[in-house]
């Protein structure tokens, strides 16, 4: 998470995606107009950097040029006109390609380009980065567009929020809400279903611990529970796509939610990335990922007790118990990494009292 001036902003397109959308616009235009000589118009401030990108990857000949829109208030009517400046090249007969960093309802362009006919230009393409078809309200065709996007405002490679957030690498949406989202991480036997309960309390945020909804399945004799059963009894991970429709699922039953308490989930790099992409299409993200780290023989004689009453089969067995930790460290703890990076780790010592654990938990979250 970003704030620019009072606004916080969360990652929306990453970097990676944004090249690959110059990469296939600037293929197409190299098709298009490899022996038009065109001349690509920068629309300032917002389209610098995508028409630098873009010029880099076209490889003919070409001119560029910049143009900025500016709003004057008429002479003889009180309504604002606008007015192209910078334009010094001669565009009648040319081909011409404007470049924009984003079109939403299309006002900007079609001012632009009634003003380039004008000026004798007839050849006039168009090629947006970033498109809002949701927002766009004219008829003129956008002849190459990067990526589509919903009507969200949007800041980073080019735009801006008053002024700042241009130079960003990749495109960061509104948060929208302030929802507290909490990964709760550790190995099987740390606590986390206990903390949950008393944080989930606490801060008002809807508890989701995959590994219950798969016992209630499995109780039940849903299909999924069927499905589930095999892999769990055995302490393996359940397949992620199966894993993961669940936990939108379950997400999905709690539009109005505060937050959430993501218990055992993500455990692989696969389901943190859909979790990220869920909570995107929100308008949030993952808040911390908080870890209680606790040691393994501690673990291992934790769960043979929790085992003598949990009626849980995989809690009873000390094989099973020792897989599952050895599972939680050879896939789940990259993504102590991946969080890290982000830097949203934060791990707390899971040995003590449930109030002493609750309160170290607690210092972390308060501060987020
Ligand atoms: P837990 O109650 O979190 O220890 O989970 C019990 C079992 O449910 C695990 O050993 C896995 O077999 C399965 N499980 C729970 N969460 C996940 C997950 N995120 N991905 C894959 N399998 C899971």
């Amino acid at each position: 998470m970003i704030t620019l001036h009072d606004l916080q902003f969360v990652s929306f397109i990453s970097e990676k995606k944004i090249t690959e959308a110059i990469d296939e616009v600037s293929n197409k235009l190299n098709k298009d107009l490899a022996y038009d000589r065109p001349l690509f118009i920068g629309v300032l401030n917002g389209a610098f950097m995508f028409t630098s990108e873009v010029l880099k990857r076209f490889r003919y000949e070409c001119e560029v040029s910049f143009v900025k829109m500016a709003s004057y208030d008429g002479i003889t009517t009180t309504s604002q006109v606008k007015e192209l400046i910078g334009l010094k090249e001669d565009i009648s007969g040319r081909s011409v390609v404007i470049l924009e960093d984003i079109v939403d309802t299309g006002t900007t362009v079609e001012e632009l380009i009634n003003i380039l006919r004008d000026k004798g230009c007839a050849a006039i393409r168009i090629g947006t980065l970033f498109f809002k078809p949701e927002a766009y309200t004219k008829e003129i065709t956008i002849d190459y567009i990067g990526i589509n996007i919903p009507n969200r405002f949007i800041v980073g490679y080019g735009l801006d929020y008053n002024g700042l957030g241009r130079n960003l690498t990749e495109v960061y949406q509104l948060k929208e809400n302030n929802m507290t989202n909490l990964v709760l991480f550790g190995p099987p036997g740390a606590g986390k279903g206990t903390q949950a309960e008393v944080l989930k309390e606490k801060y008002d945020l809807v508890h989701i611990s995959t590994g219950d909804v798969f016992r209630y399945n499995i109780k039940n004799a849903t299909e999924l529970g069927t499905l589930a059963k095999s892999y769990i009894d055995k302490g393996q991970l359940v397949p992620d796509q199966v894993t993961i429709n669940m936990l939108n699922a379950e997400v999905d039953k709690n539009p109005n939610a505060k937050g959430f308490i993501f218990d055992g989930f993500p455990r692989t790099e696969a389901q943190a990335a859909s979790l990220a992409a869920l909570l995107v299409s929100k308008g949030s993200e993952v808040s911390a990922m908080v870890a209680l780290e606790v040691d393994d023989e501690v673990l291992v004689q934790r769960l043979l007790e929790r085992g003598k009453t949990s009626g849980r089969p995989d809690d009873a067995n000390e094989g099973v118990i020792r897989n599952r930790i050895k599972v939680y460290y050879d896939e789940t703890a990259i993504l102590k990494n991946y969080y890290q990076k982000e830097n949203k780790y934060f791990g707390v010592d899971g040995v003590g009292g449930i109030n002493e654990i609750t309160g170290r938990l607690s210092s972390v979250i308060d501060k987020l």
